[in-house]
């Protein structure tokens, strides 16, 4: 009995975080499914990322057939480069694997466990990748580790205005609760001295 109480409060608990998913059109049920399910898993998967010493983000980009075409964690700390976000590192590695600068005709979708920040908004419009998920919301990754996601203006109108499909705040709770673990665990919050 207590083990079906306690599935039925977490079915409750997803299920209200689901209110808040964010989209630049019209939701379609099947694709905001699949994002579910693969975003849970990646957010389960992380841990074992930030155990090698990544930052707590994972992007992953799958074709649209399902076929997973690149993973990538954050590797700004091990590699010694700021720039070195999941995305970017997924833009990079799919790149490198196709063979083009230009990723649209492979018509992609990036999926991430967080809201992208102002640099990789820009890496994802210029590779060409037709649609983005993501999880924990800027506002939230900002509050729970103290990162800076960087200034940006209604970026998922600027991003349906060029085509780019975007559904965000996905199963949030799970996501939220490996940032707050990544912070328990003492883990670099890497960023620039301010002053
Ligand atoms: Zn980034």
């Amino acid at each position: 009995m207590f083990n079906k109480l306690s599935q039925f409060f977490h079915f409750f608990g997803r299920k209200s975080a689901s209110v808040s998913v964010v989209a630049n059109q019209t939701v379609n049920p099947e694709k905001l499914a699949v994002a579910r399910r693969i975003l849970l898993k990646m957010q389960k998967q992380l841990p074992d990322y930030i155990a090698k010493g990544s930052g707590p983000f994972l992007a992953a980009l799958y074709d649209e057939k399902g076929n997973l075409i690149a993973k990538e964690a954050n590797h700004v700390v091990t590699d010694n480069c700021s720039h070195n976000h999941a995305e970017m590192n997924v833009i990079r590695a799919a790149e490198k694997k196709l063979n083009t600068y230009d990723l649209s005709s492979y018509n992609l979708r990036l999926y991430v466990t967080a809201e992208p920040c102002l640099m990789c908004l820009g890496g994802i419009m210029w590779s060409g990748i037709k649609e983005v998920y993501y999880g924990v919301p800027s506002q939230s990754v900002e509050k729970i580790t103290g990162f800076d996601e960087g200034f940006k203006p209604d970026w998922l109108d600027e991003f349906k205005q060029r085509g780019i499909v975007v559904y965000g705040n996905i199963e949030i709770a799970a996501g939220e609760e490996v940032l707050q673990n990544y912070v328990k665990g003492k883990h670099t919050i890497y960023r620039p001295q301010r002053k």
